[in-house]
């Protein structure tokens, strides 16, 4: 089966012997009688484009041409070879290794600025962040929790008092004093839970004080803690963290803007952020000392953290455990720096 019949002109020559082309494994002329005038594998021919019904040429590498009239012939040939070359050739060429190549850059990039320029940025802007920007933090979010998932407390007035008052103990003997911090009893869907805002506000939530079952000091124990974050800048640094990283998958995704603005503004972000552990550590250690130094139980916050587990086992999820694991190891460790306290403090 040939795939066009036509003629064959020799190099340098202006005959014309009738041929037949066909594909044989390789692309050959054959004349009437078998004879193969000229043969090629199919990339080392040239087969001139179609143009309108001008004879198609088609080239071997000997210098000898094929000239055919049958433009379809020609046609179905090529079709047919392409259709070939569209399996897993054509697919490779599809899958550009450029783009591979720049996109394992890109990723590589962001990885290398989330991991080395984030915290440095983070540290940075601590720095230099002025006052007034903690105070509308602190303020924005407040209100915005307000709005959304938090209610007004319905604890008993008497025992929003006591609680107070021994928060003002704590917060004396805190570094910016007792004037840089405001408690904030709130109700909601947040399940037991106290967190601090970066203006020095602490949410504490009703269901938190009810799991204290009057338990006051395990309270102001966690309030204690609450007050280390505070002390140091570690809800700052964290939606530092976190409006560093959104802004970083902003460039890449290519809309840079609102989006910090909200994660600096809106609570939910706020709440969800968790600590490092070794801020965990530190504010554990800081409540030891604050409640000792205020007069209270300083392990008290280990105290916490039993009956948090105990009460809530792991169901807690949407509670101050899911940001404070409270480990066996953590309430040993919070129990052993009160003993180190106290040795070190008898000592004297
Ligand atoms: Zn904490």
């Amino acid at each position: 089966m040939g795939i066009a019949t036509g003629e064959w002109h020799p190099a340098n020559s202006s005959r014309a012997i009738p041929a037949v082309l066909r594909e044989d494994g390789i692309l050959l002329v054959a004349a009437e009688e078998e004879r193969v005038l000229a043969s090629a594998v199919p990339e080392r021919t040239e087969i001139s484009p179609r143009v309108g019904s001008i004879p198609r040429r088609v080239s071997f590498p000997d210098g000898s041409v094929f000239e055919t009239r049958d433009n379809d012939g020609i046609d179905t040939y090529l079709r047919g070879k392409r259709g070939a070359r569209s399996g897993l050739i054509h697919r490779l060429e599809q899958f550009h290794p450029r783009l591979i190549l720049m996109t394992l850059a890109v990723i590589l990039l962001a990885t290398t600025i989330y991991r080395f320029a984030v915290p440095v940025l983070v540290e940075v802007a601590v720095l230099v962040t002025p006052p007034f920007v903690p105070e509308l933090i602190g303020s924005g979010t407040l209100a915005s929790l307000d709005r959304t998932i938090l209610k007004p407390s319905e604890l008993p007035e008497g025992e929003r008092q006591a609680i107070s008052e021994g928060f003002s103990k704590l917060a004396t003997h805190s570094k910016g004093g007792q004037g840089a911090y405001d408690l904030y009893f709130r109700d909601g869907v947040i399940g037991p839970n106290a967190f601090a805002l970066p203006d020095g506000s602490l949410i504490l939530t009703d269901d938190l004080v009810k799991l204290a079952n009057g338990d006051r000091e395990m309270i102001l124990g966690v309030l204690g803690h609450e007050i280390a974050h505070v002390e140091g800048e570690h809800s700052l640094r964290q939606l530092y963290r976190a409006a560093g990283v959104a802004a970083l998958v902003m460039l890449i995704a290519g809309d840079v803007g609102s989006g910090v603005e909200d994660i600096l503004t809106q609570g939910g972000a706020l709440v969800a952020l968790s600590y490092s552990r070794a801020a965990e550590a530190e504010a554990d250690r800081r409540s030891v000392e604050l409640m000792r130094a205020a007069g209270y139980d300083p392990a008290a916050l280990a105290r916490f953290f039993v009956v948090l587990e105990d009460k809530l086992g792991d169901h807690g999820d949407a509670s101050i455990l899911s940001s404070h694991p409270g480990t066996p190891q953590r309430q040993q460790d919070i129990r052993n720096y009160a003993a180190e306290l106290e040795g070190r403090l008898q000592a004297r």
